[in-house]
């Protein structure tokens, strides 16, 4: 409890999945949250879901101001961003940790591919995070502290035929990563990323929905795992808390893996 006590953290996509639980587990810990999500009503409601769990938990803030609201953000416009990072100072005060966690699957075959897939699929999955963190970094490099932590994939490393570009936008948001944790390690400022394998969010079910046997999908990704399961979102949650706070001041332009041991699996 409280390990990011007087943070204001901004989680991009925290409407639901991945988000919302890196949310909630922040809001557990003591920060005050921005939830900057495209779908204004589902981050509304998240938030609510937020305030109530930790009403329940008896560290509501005594009828004091919520800490938790919600922002209507897209991505891709850096404009929309910079107007969270707004309401978010007007908010809570300066924002201490930003996670860029929005992000979208855009699976293709290289050639079959349209240039609309292509520039959907950099507009949210590499141009948003470049967007959040041109967003924050100014006020962070100016007060000396920061961290920001961007949600990569195990795409960002390993290559599944037919995923084409997202793997491509993921290996940028670790050059990103790698390139601003270097820039701003003067600063104070850290840059890290989480890689996660297979996690049961929306995302993972309207993959397997997209496949002729869903079932036989679901099943195939699970023989898959080392652990005979995917991970659940507080699993990620759980890692950016611990980058998120002053207990990893030292890691900085790294990526830790979130994937039960997947991706050092040669094969079964
Ligand atoms: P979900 O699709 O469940 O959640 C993503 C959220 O991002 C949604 O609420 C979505 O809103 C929002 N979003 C999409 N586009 C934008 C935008 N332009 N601006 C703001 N918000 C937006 O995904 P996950 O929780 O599964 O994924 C979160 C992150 O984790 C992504 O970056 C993903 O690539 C990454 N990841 C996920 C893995 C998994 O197995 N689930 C594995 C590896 C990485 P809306 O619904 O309105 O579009």
């Amino acid at each position: 409890m409280n390990r990011l006590a007087n943070k204001v953290a901004m989680i991009t996509g925290a409407g639901r999945g991945i988000g919302a639980a890196i949310a909630l587990a922040f809001a557990r810990e003591g920060a005050a949250v921005v939830l900057a999500e495209l779908d204004l009503e589902m981050a509304q409601r998240t938030a609510r879901e937020i305030e109530g769990a930790m009403v329940a938990a008896g560290a509501n803030n005594a009828g004091g101001a919520s800490k938790v609201l919600a922002v209507q953000t897209d991505v891709t416009q850096s404009a929309s961003v910079q107007h969270a990072v707004r309401e978010a100072e007007q908010a809570f005060g300066a924002v201490d940790v930003l996670v860029n966690n929005a992000g979208i699957n855009v699976f293709c075959d290289p050639l079959t591919m349209t240039d609309d897939d292509w520039r959907r699929c950099f507009a949210v999955d590499l141009d948003g995070v470049w967007n959040g963190c041109r967003a924050v970094l100014p006020g962070m490099v100016e007060r000396g502290a920061g961290s920001i932590v961007n949600i990569a994939s195990t795409h960002s490393f390993k290559i599944i035929p037919g995923c084409f570009p997202y793997p491509v936008a993921k290996h940028g948001v670790i050059g990103l990563t790698r390139a601003l944790g270097i820039e701003y390690a003067p600063r104070n400022v850290r840059v890290n990323a989480i890689a996660p394998g297979y996690i049961e969010t929306q995302l993972t079910h309207d993959w397997w929905n997209g496949q002729t046997d869903p079932a036989a999908a679901q099943q195939a990704t699970l023989d898959l795992q080392p652990m005979k399961r995917i991970g659940r979102p507080e699993e990620v949650a759980m890692t950016a808390v611990f980058l998120a706070s002053d207990e990893a001041p030292f890691i900085n332009a790294s990526c830790i893996t979130v994937d039960g041991g997947r991706s050092a699996l040669y094969h079964d």
